[in-house]
């Protein structure tokens, strides 16, 4: 079950405050794990990053907290925050490349004071480059000529975009794969995929090869870094 409590919070850059929720319990009953950790569970309105409704400024909600909390009328009134999915551009047609770019400002911005928070702006820049290819159809989901058609070029556009963003995605690694190692307590498979995904199969099958639990996603993964294959995949 998932439960959410209401909180009040305060926008750093102009004071107003703001209701959020914030996530009391959560179990996960179906989801889908992806080669770079993203897990795709439904729950997709616990963020970590809140936008003011007033300043539109984006924040960190633990920079945000009240000391005390407010009681329930004063909490009626406020308006609810924001978040990414609230941006205007949100139905754009380019906007998955407007995902990419507000993590990028974010980042080059220091929006991130800390290790912490720098890696959770760098994990979601990678996925939302991933996410450029991570849905893609393919020929034989095709139910007739005209969705061939649309699946095919669908593909041959979002590969396009993915190559456009390829640099990033290997640079925001590298420096993704410093602050993970540097943090301690590496999950080598999760390791091993960021090499490969970077096109570093050597070191990618080096690290693999010291799993000690060689179960199916370790195969999975072996199977990947042999064929040199370095897109993102679904985990059995
Ligand atoms: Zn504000």
């Amino acid at each position: 079950m998932t439960t959410f409590h209401q909180i009040a919070i305060k926008c750093p850059h102009c004071g107003t405050l703001m209701r959020d929720f914030e996530l009391m319990s959560h179990t996960v009953h179906t989801s889908t794990t992806y080669s770079d950790g993203l897990c795709e569970d439904g729950v997709s309105k616990i963020k970590d990053i809140s936008i003011c409704t007033n300043c539109s400024q984006a924040f960190w909600r633990e920079d945000a907290k009240l000391s005390k909390e407010l009681d329930y009328e004063a909490m009626e009134e406020l308006e609810g925050a924001l978040d990414m999915m609230d941006l205007p551009w949100r139905l754009d047609d380019d906007r998955q490349e407007k995902k990419i770019l507000f993590y990028k400002d974010l980042l080059e911005n220091d929006f991130a004071d800390n290790d912490m928070k720098e890696i959770y702006l760098r994990t979601r820049l990678w996925w939302s480059i991933n996410d450029l290819v991570r849905h893609l159809s393919r020929w034989h989901q095709a139910r007739n000529l005209k969705h061939l058609r649309f699946i095919l070029k669908h593909r041959k556009e979002n590969m396009k975009l993915f190559k456009k963003y390829e640099e990033l995605l290997k640079e925001n690694l590298n420096r993704l794969i410093f602050l993970y190692i540097k943090k301690g307590e590496v999950d080598l498979l999760y390791l091993a995929d960021m090499y490969r995904e970077k096109s570093d199969f050597n070191k990618a099958m080096e690290i693999l090869l010291k799993v000690e639990q060689k179960g199916g996603v370790y195969n999975q993964m072996k199977h990947k870094i042999r064929r040199k294959n370095k897109r993102v995949f679904q985990l059995n």
